[in-house]
């Protein structure tokens, strides 16, 4: 059993997981950089750390310093939370040379799904349904051109190593598929330092499902039902909720077995997330594999009873999966809005500053996840997520009503946020009809600004 676990991120997910570590009775350490000594993680942590300057490179991306605060300090395990460094896979493999466990699957497993057309073979051999594509990593623009007009388009140029969105580009025609393929691969290689590619055909108008599973090192492997994250802007997802709405029963188990069958295919070990999309005629397909905690998690905790920051300390530690399969019901809605310190209205741009009042809603199943407080400043070198408000209710009529009274009552003041560009959502009649796309987001501000 652990005693004392080190948590390598910052904000409302480093919060989150000392909650679970103080209630498991673990010691908690916190890293932090200069610009995050006032902030809640660093406080609440029953030590902390400063790792460095607030550049992300010099601290929470540095891996040496944080494996040093994890050797002075005495931790026998790294928690790495989302983003940062918790699908590096060489962190892991430093972490697993130096004896430290890192809550999460090993470096091969993140190596081998982190590159993404790596993934897509994994689970084409093991006979899941991935969207068509390239089956090999292209670096050459002339032989992805004519792969393109092989397939046909609307085509998807992504980079091997992607993630948040970055160095993915459309190309809707022959034309312009060269100028978007280099857009692309420039994108990948300043984001990811790679700049290897590959092309996916575009579905069209499609919906993001993914399914949450957990596995342990004894071969279980249990999934816990879908999100729904199809409301997002530029490919990054803004409202996120459980189940979906577009998902019977019956597909629940399908995609669900499926799920289970890829994270099996992957030798996967703790948390993990299996991306699809879902086109018009209800086929799905494989996307990629997240292999870490989900900053959408909470949607499925509260659907399922479960807190699975908890199940990967457990499985970890070398427990077994705390539940079966049978055991998992899943039991009303889950919505979970993220509220960003940015101005919808400048084209969502980021405004950090400092928060003058802040004031939290309460009530019946009302969760919120966040690490600001009354004359916290937000750093302007961090992401913009600043707070997470979950709601949960019998169904997904309840929880949108519910949702709308909690962002009604939520108070942040001292900065630009987007809590009234989700209310507005939550109020269309199109998304309360369930009639969404990726392209949601995009049409609704078209929308408002023709009002
Ligand atoms: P990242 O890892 O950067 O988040 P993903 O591969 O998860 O990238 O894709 C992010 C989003 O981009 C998806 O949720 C979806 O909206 C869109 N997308 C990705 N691939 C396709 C595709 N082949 N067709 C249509 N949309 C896609």
């Amino acid at each position: 059993m652990f005693h004392k676990v080190l948590i390598a991120n910052r904000g409302e997910i480093a919060v989150r997981i000392i909650r679970a570590l103080r209630e498991l009775g673990i010691k908690s350490v916190a890293v932090y950089s200069e610009a995050d000594k006032d902030s809640l993680h660093a406080k609440l942590a029953d030590e902390a750390i400063c790792i460095g300057p607030a550049s992300p490179v010099e601290s929470y991306l540095n891996m040496e310093r944080i494996i040093s605060a994890t050797i002075s300090s005495g931790a026998e395990a790294i928690h790495p939370g989302f983003g940062f460094l918790s699908e590096n896979a060489k962190f892991v493999e430093m972490c697993e040379k130096c004896n430290i466990k890192v809550i999460g699957p090993s470096s091969d497993v993140i190596r081998k799904m982190g590159n993404k057309s790596e993934a897509r073979n994994t689970m084409t051999e093991a006979n899941i349904p991935v969207v068509p594509g390239s089956d090999h990593i292209i670096y050459d623009v002339d032989e992805a051109h004519e792969f393109a007009d092989k397939i046909g388009y609307p085509v998807i140029i992504k980079a091997a190593l992607g993630g948040g969105g970055k160095g993915m580009r459309i190309a809707v025609n022959s034309r312009e598929f060269e100028e978007r393929f280099e857009t692309a691969r420039l994108e990948s290689e300043n984001a990811f330092a790679d700049d290897g590619m590959y092309i996916e055909k575009y579905i069209v108008n499609p919906r993001h499902i993914e399914f949450q599973i957990m596995a342990d090192s004894y071969g279980n492997v249990v999934h816990l039902g879908e999100r729904d994250c199809t409301i997002q802007r530029n490919h990054q997802k803004m409202l996120e909720e459980s189940p979906s709405s577009a998902i019977s029963p019956e597909m629940r188990k399908v995609m669900g077995e499926t799920a289970v069958r890829a994270a099996k295919a992957a030798h996967y070990e703790n948390a993990g997330t299996i991306e699809f999309l879902l086109d018009k005629d209800n086929k799905f397909y494989f996307m990629e594999m997240n292999t870490r905690i989900q900053v959408e998690h909470p949607v499925t905790e509260m659907v399922t009873g479960t807190d699975l920051i908890k199940e990967q300390i457990f499985v970890a530690q070398g427990q077994e999966l705390s539940f079966t399969q049978d055991d998992i019901k899943i039991s009303g809605h889950a919505i979970e809005c993220r509220i960003n310190a940015e101005n919808p209205d400048k084209n969502f741009m980021p405004c950090p500053g400092v928060i003058n009042e802040i004031h939290i809603p309460g009530g019946n199943d009302i969760r919120v996840d966040t690490a600001i407080y009354n004359g916290y400043q937000v750093p302007a070198n961090y992401d913009s997520m600043i707070l997470k408000l979950i709601v949960h209710d019998q169904n997904r009529y309840c929880a949108i009503h519910k949702m709308q009274s909690a962002l009604g009552e939520l108070v942040i003041d001292g900065i630009d946020t987007n809590i009234d560009f989700l209310y507005g959502i939550l109020d269309d009649q199109e998304y309360k009809n369930g009639d969404i796309t990726t392209d949601y987001i995009k049409n609704y501000i078209k929308k408002r600004c023709e009002k």
